[in-house]
Formats: C-alpha cells, structure tokens, sequence
C-alpha cells in the first residue's frame, strides 16, 4: 500500500498552509493497512480458521478478552456493511419499527443473517441499552451463546464501594471461564493492561500534538485512531506502531497559527458519517476537542481485574464511554464543557442517532446547558449507514459555521 496521502484543500482561496498536496505520511499508511484487516470477512474467516472470535468485549474489558486468547469484535462491525439490507431484515422478520434506532436493526438483522456463522459467542455488560439488551435476547433464539456480565453502577465516586468493585471482578472471573474452562490468568490480564495503557498514552500524546497542527490528521482520521484506541484493529502492538510514526510526524511538524478564518470546535459524540465531518471542515471548522470513547488509563496499582473494575465504574461516574457502560445520561455535557474551555472552541457539535432514547435526551440536556452558558451548539442526529448525508444536514452544518464566523 502507498504510504502517500492525498489531503483535501482547506478550501481558503490563495491558503498556503500546504494541506491540498500529497504528502508522505507513513504513520496513516499504516493505519490503513491495519484498519484494513479489520474487516468483517477477514474476522469471520479467523473465526473459521479456529480461532475463539467474539461479539463485543472490545471496550473496557478488552485486555480481559485479549488474555483469554480470545478476538473481541467490535459491535460497530455489525453495520459496517449492508446495514440497509440488515435493517430491512429487523423490519420484516422481526416487526421493529422504521422509526426506531438504526444501530439496533443493523445488529439485529446482521446477527440473524450471519446465524449459521462460526462467531456465536456475544459477551455483553448489562448495564449498556436495554434494546441492546433485546437485541442478544434474540439473538440467543438464534443459537447465540449471550455471556451476560451482571451489572453495578457508581455514578459518585462514594459510590463506587469495595463490594462492588469486588462484584465486579467476580463477574469478570466468570467471563474468562466461560471463555476458557478457567478463571482468569491475572499476569496475562495485567500485561494486557500494560499494552493497552501504552496505546492510551499514545493516543493521548497525538491528540494534544493535533490540538496544534489539526490539519494533518483529518476529522475522520482521528475518529478511526479514537476507535482504535479501543480494540487497536485487533492487533495493539502493530496499531501502536502506527501510532509511533504519526506522532513522531506531528512531532516533526513546525507549529503555525490557525488562519483567523477557522473555527476551532468541540464534536461531542461518535458522528460516524465521515461526509459530515468532512462538511465541517470545508466550512472552516477545526475539531480541537472531542468527546468520544476516553483516553483514560486503567489503574497499575491494583489487581489487574480491580483495576477493570475501576476502569468501568470511573467511566459511568464521568460520563466518559456513554450508554455502553450505563453512564447517566446528565454526565456527558460535564466533558464537553470542559472541552470547551481547555481547547476556546466557539462552539459544539453534539451528535446523537436518530431513534436512540438515550441520545435523544442527552442532547435535549445539551442544548438548554449550553444555552445558558451562551457556547453554541448544533445537534446532528445520523443513522449507521453509509449513505452521504442530506442536503438538508449540510445546510445546517453550513449555517451553523456562518453564524460562528
Ligand atoms: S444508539 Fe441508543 S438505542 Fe441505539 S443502541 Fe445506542 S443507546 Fe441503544
């Protein structure tokens, strides 16, 4: 593969900043290489080689996964193509409503088309959305194996008290057995707690290295390194060298001003249609601060499957992981505030998808917040598909910008 990247235009007439050339970027090669082989056929294919391959456990729970020589996949590969024709299945076959979630009939109808597939393991926290939960239940009458890990919340830091913390890590016990025959092997954990901490830290170190120079990883870019961060494309050690090379490019890079004609941002959420990130960006729009999956360590100061524990009852108390972990929905606008003043973003594009309850509240939340505090906000609401987004959404997105400018 070319390690050469063709940069769109900043689109400023006579912009001399050098980001409408090709330029040599190894470090983005190769995390297209990498993110290349995370696809749902070459997965499936592993899990037909033999390998033990399951849905989820690619979150927090990851290095727990890992040291059970397990694959975890990550749900969003559930959509990841012919989400049109797994929707139309989760209509017909199973009578949920169009208007409902598109991420849940993409699941739904992905999971029984792919039935009689080798991937029948699901491994679910029970505290994530409960049509999720509907979702595995099923599932399961489609021969599913669904692991369940019962759940504690901790919305305080009081809250979060040894006897859950202490659940929590019988419960992780529980899913190594149903993984391997055996309770979990703690040195594996701990060391796949090493190498996912290092990954965290990169993905930290390239984030603040944008915040300087945000043009030379696209919006898109950074949202693939985002959900990198997480399951590392099923290979951590080659994705953090990837990230090795980026960095080291950032690194390279002088620092220069923004051009007083852009817009610096805070995106709050996973808005996966890369058309809407790039329409940001050709309006002007920079995005110095997200809100997405965390960049948080997990704790080398405790046992290793406490410190899993802690991972996931920290998260719900921050907001940080959303409606995967169970976090209030009141929580999430605390980081874009924060976001906000860390990075002086003028204004916040909150992203949520159509028909999700939970999404639909916490950007209801967001709104009047920051409207109080006068920051400006424009909420997008997207489904999982592929499609361009309308009109109409890129309207907004340019009003919006104009308003800021
Ligand atoms: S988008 Fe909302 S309804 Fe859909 S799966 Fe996520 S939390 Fe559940």
């Amino acid at each position: 593969m070319s390690d050469v990247i063709e940069r769109r235009s900043s689109g400023i007439p006579g912009d001399t900043t050098g980001f409408h050339q090709a330029v040599h970027s190894p470090g983005l090669a190769a995390l297209d290489e990498i993110a290349a082989t995370y696809s749902l056929e070459n997965i499936h294919q592993l899990a037909e080689a033999g390998r033990q391959v399951i849905w989820g456990g690619r979150s927090w729970e990851s290095p727990l996964v890992f040291a059970c020589d397990t694959i975890p996949v990550a749900h969003d590969q559930l959509w990841a193509t012919d989400s049109r024709r797994s929707e139309a299945t989760a209509e017909d076959h199973f009578q949920v409503p169009g208007e409902f979630c598109s991420m849940i009939k993409a699941m739904i109808g992905r999971l029984h088309a792919d039935r009689d597939r080798h991937i029948k393991k699901v491994l679910h926290f029970g505290s994530g959305c409960e049509p999720v939960n509907a979702v595995f239940e099923l599932a399961r009458r489609d021969g599913y194996d669904i692991h369940t890990i019962e759940t504690v919340s901790a919305f305080t830091p009081e809250e979060k008290r040894p006897h859950a913390v202490a659940f929590l890590v019988r419960e992780l016990h529980r899913v190594a057995v149903w993984l391997t025959g055996r309770p979990a092997d703690e040195d594996r954990v701990a060391e796949e707690i090493r190498r996912k901490n290092s990954v965290i830290r990169k993905v930290k170190h390239l984030v603040e290295l944008r915040a300087v120079h945000p043009f030379y990883v696209s919006a898109s870019r950074t949202r693939q390194i985002f959900m990198g961060s997480m399951h590392g494309y099923g290979d951590l050690d080659a994705f953090g060298a990837a990230l090795d090379l980026l960095i080291g490019e950032l690194e390279a890079l002088e620092p220069l001003p923004l051009p007083p004609s852009y817009i610096p941002l805070v995106i709050a959420g996973g808005v996966g249609n890369q058309r809407i990130l790039d329409a940001i960006e050709e309006s002007h729009g920079v995005i110095v601060g997200w809100v997405m999956n965390g960049t948080y360590e997990y704790r080398e100061d405790v046992p290793p499957l406490e410190s899993l524990a802690h991972y996931v009852l920290d998260a719900q108390g921050r907001g940080d992981l959303g409606e995967a972990v169970g976090a209030s929905v009141s929580y999430r606008r605390t980081l874009v505030e924060e976001a906000v003043r860390r990075t002086g973003a003028r204004g916040i594009v909150s992203a949520s998808l159509i028909g999700c309850p939970y999404a639909s509240m916490m950007q209801q939340l967001e709104r009047d917040h920051f409207k109080q505090i006068g920051v400006p906000l424009i909420a997008i609401d997207t489904d999982v598909h592929r499609e361009p987004p309308t009109e109409e959404q890129i309207t907004r997105i340019k009003a919006f910008m104009e308003m800021l400018a």
